[in-house]
């Protein structure tokens, strides 16, 4: 079956990609997968749509070119999407934290990341679900990500981050104004 856009049934689906409950009657996207535990079977994942253009971007660019019709916000959801397949790293971006202890080394630079470190997490796509690859410094997006922007997806995927972090992520990464880009002329 192919992907799919629709509108909630329910309150109960959880986003793969934020880990959030999808309201009742919101659009999300479902991406077919085959079911690894069945012989043939196939089994659905489901996105809210902005966090499926950031972490699974070439399922979700095939589903809006087989839509033409009408999906809210679909110029951002195709540029957002499109980000991640010319800087294909950029997918396993899964939000910021503060390390809670200085134990975690950073899969760019390999050194520690120290104690209250503002830190990346990283995911990786496996069997339909995401597991945890691990950190990076802030300061090592450059040289892991080969782009600088990275805020946005930092931002959305870090819900939970209080305005004191949400600031310090803005100005380490030199934006002026979190949120999403201008649209391009
Ligand atoms: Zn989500
Ligand atoms: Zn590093």
């Amino acid at each position: 079956m192919p992907h799919v856009f629709e509108l909630a049934p329910s309150g109960r689906s959880k986003c793969r990609g934020c880990g959030r409950s999808i309201e009742r009657a919101e659009l999300r996207f479902g991406e077919r997968l085959p079911n690894p535990f069945t012989e043939g079977g196939e089994m659905t994942a489901w996105f809210h749509p902005l966090c499926a253009a950031y972490k699974r971007p070439e399922p979700l660019l095939q589903a809006l070119a087989e839509r033409p019709d009408e999906v809210p916000d679909r110029e951002r959801l195709e540029r957002t999407a499109r980000s991640g397949l010319e800087h294909p790293r950029l997918v396993r971006i899964d939000g910021a934290d503060r390390a809670a202890s200085g134990q975690a080394k950073c899969r760019s630079c390999h050194e520690p990341i120290a104690r209250g470190g503002l830190r990346i997490r990283i995911v990786f796509w496996e069997e339909g679900r995401f597991t945890g690859g691990g950190y990076l410094h802030l300061d090592c997006r450059k040289a892991y990500f080969e782009t600088d922007e990275v805020l946005d997806r930092l931002l959305h995927f870090s819900p939970d981050l209080g305005e004191d972090e949400r600031d310090e992520l803005t100005r380490a990464c030199g934006a002026d104004t979190p949120g999403p880009a201008a649209p391009q002329a």
